[in-house]
């Protein structure tokens, strides 16, 4: 099974796609790659459902990506007496502080202490996304008095967001350490970090994963905005959170930021995930607004590696009719015109290596030849990632005999990932190119492909060969050289 587009789909796990049949479903309907949300669910859960995707890519033959995405340093304040929480009206004052005992209408904890030693008199405080907006009037070692700017209910463990302040937070709590050391034993293709602040968030996730998984950055704060090209530097992906980033800036801010963002990631050849609210009203609703849709398509015009779907597919009613949305766009956005000339004018980058120059060859070759897939072989998957970033007209195919690398790659724009022998001869490796295109059903005996791969064999980063071939392996074999 080939995917009719590039762009790929995330989709996040939970109580609404909890087994076999519903993951398969959605894997089936267009998900490439599945999030496990780390903030839900007890590791039996994400155990539960790891192995449910690893037993759909056997069944199917297909690399799936798994994507682990640890809470992070996210603000929670404590509990009230109330139960329902209290209505904080606008000109209230309000107290955070250490204290465990339950809120009132006065106060409640927020058990952070490195928070007080960091706010300022003036600096805003957001709680329960956004909603209610406080800002502190007067500090101490472990307590702020709050004037209350917009009013609303405050109730258990409402999130609390500093937009303002650079926190004094380590990266990853004692629970992601936990999650991480977790996952990674499981066996996930990529960590995502949440409320990444700075480059060393990244350098601390990436020592402890040991290479065991791929990182990727979850843009949401404003000061990772700010450090965005040392923070995509260090990381292998990014996700636009929109979600906490249209709570810590302007909303209206935010679409500026996405594209901005894609551009650069383009731009590194690193895969970057649009995030949030893509197809909202579908939690409840099996249609979608016409703005989702636009926003969806917006993405994909943007040149977004990947899309990705939360809650909708996660706890709503109709996740299967989500996941068919976003690939329903996906292949009408994509076969517009427009889409071509704007991904083509946006192709801004000049490359430096020999690899830089290969793949755009290779691109200029398939676009001018009738030729059905450019196929590359690639160890480390940076030779594949370079071939994306160039966005060819016909497919891409990447072959590689390291499953961990043909997984993370599912994340990228346009990769149809195979799995290849190790190769130890050009011919073997046009070969099996040849017979990966006629497979996936993208190529017939009579087609031609581009193949690009690296002599000598299984070396990173030694991509100097560019071959047009013949998908008829009789004709391989009279040929081509050794
Ligand atoms: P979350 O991240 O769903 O883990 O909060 C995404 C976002 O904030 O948009
Ligand atoms: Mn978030």
């Amino acid at each position: 099974m080939t995917r009719a587009r590039n762009v790929k789909i995330v989709a996040t796990l939970g109580p609404a796609s909890n087994d076999y049949k519903m993951i398969r479903a959605l894997f089936e309907a267009g998900a490439d790659v599945f999030r496990l949300n780390m903030s839900h669910g007890d590791h039996e859960e994400i155990r539960k459902r790891h192995e449910i995707i690893r037993q759909i890519e056997e069944d199917t033959g297909k690399p799936i990506a798994i994507l682990a995405d640890l809470q992070g340093p996210k603000l929670r304040c404590g509990v009230f007496a109330n139960d329902g929480g209290e209505e904080l009206a606008v000109g209230a004052k309000f107290r955070f502080d250490l204290s465990d005992a339950a809120g009132t209408i006065e106060r409640v904890q927020l058990p952070h202490k490195e928070i007080f030693q960091a706010l300022e008199v003036g600096s805003t405080l957001l709680v329960n996304d956004g909603k209610i907006r406080v800002r502190v009037e007067a500090r101490g070692e472990d307590f702020a008095d709050c004037v209350v700017e917009v009013g609303g209910t405050i109730s258990n463990r409402k999130g609390v967001n500093v937009p303002d302040v650079l926190l004094p937070l380590a990266a990853l709590s004692e629970k992601d350490r936990r999650d991480l050391e977790f996952v990674c034993e499981l066996g996930v293709d990529w960590l995502a970090l949440s409320f990444v602040q700075r480059p060393e968030d990244v350098f601390e996730a990436r020592e402890l994963a040991k290479g065991r998984a791929a990182i990727l950055s979850k843009i949401e704060k404003p000061a990772a905005v700010t450090a965005f090209d040392s923070i995509l530097a260090v990381s292998d992906g990014i996700m636009v959170a929109r979600g906490d980033l249209g709570v810590e800036l302007p909303v209206q801010n935010v679409p500026p930021i996405q594209k901005r963002l894609i551009r650069k990631c383009r731009n590194a050849a690193k895969p970057v995930i649009v995030a949030t609210q893509m197809l909202e009203s579908m939690i409840e609703s099996p249609v979608p607004t016409r703005a989702e849709v636009s926003d969806v398509a917006t993405a994909i015009y943007e040149g977004a590696d990947a899309i990705m779907l939360s809650a909708e597919s996660a706890a709503g009613d109709f996740p299967i009719e989500a996941v068919t949305t976003m690939n329903n766009v996906a292949v009408e956005v994509e076969s517009d015109a427009t889409y071509r000339e704007v991904i083509e004018a946006s192709r801004k980058f000049k490359g430096v290596s020999i690899a830089d120059g290969i793949v755009a060859a290779a691109r200029e070759i398939a676009e001018t030849a009738d030729i059905k897939a450019i196929c590359c072989f690639t160890q480390s998957g940076n030779t594949a990632l370079l071939v994306a970033r160039e966005r060819p007209r016909v497919p891409i195919i990447a072959l590689s005999p390291v499953k961990e690398t043909l997984r993370r790659l599912c994340l990228s724009w346009g990769m149809n990932c195979f799995n290849s022998d190790n190769v130890d001869r050009f011919k073997m490796a046009v070969i099996a190119a040849a017979r990966a295109a006629r497979a996936s059903g993208l190529a017939t005996e009579n087609d031609s492909i581009v193949v690009t791969a690296g002599v000598p064999f299984n070396v990173r980063g030694t991509t100097n060969i560019l071959r047009v071939a013949p998908c008829d392996e009789r004709l391989i074999l009279n040929i081509d050289p050794e």
